[in-house]
């Protein structure tokens, strides 16, 4: 009979996209949680602005001084720069120097170089640091690698989900098919009292005493009626539901 053998094929479908989606529900539920860790564990660094000395050269200024004679003959010169040559025509303006001839050592301008001191300053500035809280950032980046994992595993079971639906719609398409012959069907097996009577069965058996070998074999089998009962006619109502529609 062609619905007991959709039955036969497809009587655990319905079971499977149930548990599909259930396990959806709980990827969703997981990606929720992590996504709230990692609103929690997001301020992981922290700026910090330190003010920090330091020393620097700068060029100072220049002496007039006299090779010949190690003196020191104008302080602060304030002549253009002679990048220190001995003898530089430029001396020959040098406050020290009367005509070609130095007023301080009586050498010529030609022994006289500009010796430039070295000023050293220390400065103050301010340098930006990010400090990095590697425990928070730790649980920061566990909670989206675990995110992102679950957030994989979602998207393969909605695949299977929608596999599945789109089986079970054919299913109906076909138990649609065959609707009058569900009507009929109804009336016998697929009804509650089907059920009552398989639960009377089963009070009766555990109430009896005979071998438990066969007993707890005779309670499998009926509970497996049971169990396919209840899915047949979960079955029927959606592809009667389907039909409606
Ligand atoms: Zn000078
Ligand atoms: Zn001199
Ligand atoms: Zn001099």
């Amino acid at each position: 009979m062609e619905m007991n053998q959709i039955f036969a094929e497809n009587l655990n479908k319905g079971e499977i996209l149930s548990e599909y989606l259930v396990k959806a529900e709980a990827y969703k539920n997981s990606i929720q949680k992590f996504e709230g860790d990692m609103v929690s564990f997001k301020n992981f660094t922290k700026n910090r602005r330190e003010l920090k000395t330091r020393q620097i050269s700068l060029p100072g200024y220049k002496n007039t001084m006299c090779k010949a004679c190690s003196s020191l003959c104008h302080e602060h010169c304030g002549l253009a720069e002679t990048n220190g040559q001995v003898g530089h025509p430029e001396l020959k303006s040098c406050a020290c120097m009367s005509g070609d001839c130095c007023n301080v050592c009586k050498h010529s301008y030609s022994y006289h170089y500009h010796h430039s001191s070295i000023e050293v300053k220390t400065e103050s500035y301010y340098e930006d640091f990010v400090d990095i809280d590697f425990q928070t950032k730790a649980n920061y980046d566990n909670a989206k690698t675990a995110k992102e994992a679950k957030f994989t595993e979602l998207k393969k079971v909605e695949t299977e989900v929608e596999e599945k639906q789109k089986e079970l719609e054919k299913i109906y398409e076909k138990l649609a098919l065959v609707n009058k012959e569900i009507k009929r069907m109804s009336l016998q097996p697929h009804n509650d009292a089907y059920l009552d009577y398989l639960k009377v069965e089963l009070k009766k058996l555990k109430d009896s005493d005979c071998d438990p070998n066969e007993k707890a074999n005779l309670m499998k089998m009926l509970e497996k009626k049971e169990k396919d009962y209840i899915l047949k006619k979960k079955m029927i109502e959606e592809a009667e539901k389907a039909n409606k529609n």
